[in-house]
């Protein structure tokens, strides 16, 4: 028991933090928070997902403030729950949710929110296979209200997968996150400079319906 604890300290020190099970503490560096949520996704799509820290302990541990680990940009889609695919619970994910991923000022503000306010340093862009925002702005159809504001933000995707080779929805969706990689790393002056620091990273990925796997671009 004491060199399984030696160990995990030892550990703990050289990721250069005091990061909880699930990553929820101050300081942890973006490639930290990076490794926690692919082990995080891990132990989700293999059914060793174990969620503990929901309960009323952590409630009251979180009483004091919150330290999350990542930003999530994240499609609102219901089968796409960040924390559930990534395996974490309370306090450790700071997760902004659109349909389509998409980035308007009030979602960048809250992303400029967590890296400038709570420290955050890794931002990843969430988008997943078969998202029905890409494919209705695929469809092109006439779409009603505020809706279309998510269509004309996901266009631009669709345009230029309509120029690539392979699947024209899989392409849209990794075309889309990558264009919301971008939008945020050129977003000054937060994220930018948090960039040109080396403090702040932001990275795509895109979440496999069946598999549950997450895959970084
Ligand atoms: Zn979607």
């Amino acid at each position: 028991m004491l060199k399984k604890f030696s160990l995990f300290v030892v550990a703990m020190m050289l990721l250069g933090s005091t990061v909880s099970a699930h990553g929820s503490e101050t300081g942890v560096t973006a490639d930290d928070a990076l490794k926690m949520l692919i082990a995080g996704n891990q132990r989700y799509y293999s059914g060793l997902h174990e969620i503990v820290d929901i309960g009323q302990g952590r409630r009251n541990e979180l009483l004091k403030g919150q330290h999350p680990s990542a930003i999530i940009v994240s499609c609102s889609d219901s089968r796409v729950p960040p924390e559930l695919i990534f395996d974490n619970g309370l306090g450790a994910l700071f997760v902004i949710r659109t349909a389509g991923e998409v980035v308007d000022d009030e979602a960048l503000g809250s992303v400029e929110y967590a890296i400038e306010h709570l420290g955050v340093k890794l931002v990843v862009v969430l988008g997943h296979e078969d998202c029905g925002a890409v494919k209705a702005t695929i469809a092109g159809e006439k779409v009603p209200s505020h809706i279309s504001a998510i269509a004309k933000a996901i266009a631009p995707a669709v345009d230029k997968a309509k120029t690539q080779q392979g699947d024209l929805v899989a392409n849209a969706v990794n075309n889309n996150v990558d264009m919301i990689v971008s939008k945020l790393k050129a977003s000054e002056p937060i994220i930018k400079e948090g960039i040109a620091r080396d403090h702040v990273k932001v990275v795509g990925a895109v979440y496999h319906l069946e598999t549950g796997k997450v895959v970084f671009r």
